[in-house]
């Protein structure tokens, strides 16, 4: 498997503040990798360092085989790397304003064959297409952030916590929709996360807390490794 993107040693925070030591991460090519801490560890923070959203104090970023530590956000997101950031969607601007902006840097001819490709997958979507994004439920919120964040034809899609507000039963169904947009492509997935449920579509997982990674591997090695679940996940073995 080839590495698709690749972190290492990145140190940063805000102001005096450190957030980040010497964190490294890495995403194969197709691969589906959850980052998993609970609130504060530094999940959003190390995203926004993927992204170009936060400048890193020191370290590398790779993707694709560049260099992009130095890159604009607008740059790297144009080499394939999207983000569903917590909030995903405009809400002000209708269900298709927002695909649109999703397929932004697109030619005009791909963009409408995205678009429908989105409304194909998502037909809920087409039905609402000309409705405010914070008309949606919670669910289809979750649902537009997806389609708008795929538009982009991206190699990687880095999520900040997708179940953030959803549940059970909206957090199975972006789940399900995450396989199925995954499952006829190569696309890799990032995504960050506290809760344990993403697990069930994860090829490999890292644990951050307090801003380093103390554990990486399967999700079977995770099940296995006491000492992460206990501390963690709270997790009884089952
Ligand atoms: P959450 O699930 O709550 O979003 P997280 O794992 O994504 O948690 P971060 O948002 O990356 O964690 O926050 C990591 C640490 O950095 C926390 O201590 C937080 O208070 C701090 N922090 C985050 N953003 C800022 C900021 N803009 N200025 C100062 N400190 C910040």
């Amino acid at each position: 498997m080839d590495t698709l993107l690749e972190a290492n040693a990145i140190n940063t925070g805000y102001g005096q503040l450190q957030v980040l030591w010497d964190t490294e991460i890495f995403v194969g090519e197709s691969e589906r990798v959850v980052l998993l801490g609970a609130n504060g560890a530094g999940k959003t923070t190390l995203l926004k360092c993927l992204m170009g959203l936060l400048p890193i104090w020191s370290g590398s970023i790779k993707f694709a085989g560049n260099q992009i530590e130095k890159k604009r956000t607008d740059e790297r997101f144009q080499s394939g790397i999207s983000y569903m950031s917590e909030m995903g969607v405009i809400t002000g601007l209708t269900v298709e304003e927002n695909l649109l902006i999703g397929g932004y840097y697109l030619p005009k001819s791909t963009q409408k064959q995205q678009l429908e490709k989105m409304y194909e997958q998502f037909p809920d979507l087409k039905q609402k297409r000309r409705n405010a994004g914070g008309s949606l439920s919670g669910g289809q919120r979750k649902m537009l952030g997806v389609a708008k964040a795929l538009m982009s034809l991206p190699k990687l899609l880095v999520m900040d916590e997708p179940s953030a507000g959803l549940s059970p039963l909206f957090v199975k169904e972006v789940i399900d929709f995450l396989v199925k947009s995954t499952e006829q492509s190569s696309l890799s997935l990032l995504i960050a996360e506290q809760n344990v449920k993403f697990l069930e579509i994860a090829d490999r997982v890292y644990v951050l807390d307090g801003g380093r990674i103390t554990f990486a591997g399967t999700v079977l090695e995770l099940v296995a490794d006491d000492a992460v679940k206990r501390a963690y996940f709270g997790l009884d073995g089952a």
